[in-house]
């Protein structure tokens, strides 16, 4: 398959699909010193995949690239599993 879009820039895509959807949930931020995405509500890992489940059955464009509601809910459940509670600027800056 000669693709421009090796399936590891897909599966990067998804990850940050269902990231930048937990962000605007709320339920994960990005800090604004250094850009790095903590976990702002733990727990509401349900409500983002119910979130990014309704918008791939409205075939949201963002939602493209996923091709079934699994991947859909992996992507949620990868991008809310590796944010930490504080980002390191949090961490520097605790004296
Ligand atoms: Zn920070």
């Amino acid at each position: 398959m000669n693709s421009t879009h090796p399936e590891e820039y897909r599966q990067e895509g998804l990850h940050n699909t269902a990231t930048t959807i937990a962000i605007e949930m709320e339920a994960l931020a990005q800090c604004e010193n250094c850009d790095e995405v903590v976990n702002n509500h733990s727990g509401m890992k349900d409500r983002v995949r119910d979130e990014a489940l309704k918008r791939f059955r409205a075939k949201n464009p963002r939602m493209k690239d996923f091709r079934d509601e699994q991947e859909v809910e992996d992507a949620v459940k990868g991008a809310l599993k590796n944010t930490a509670e504080e980002c390191s600027c949090t961490n520097e800056g605790d004296d």
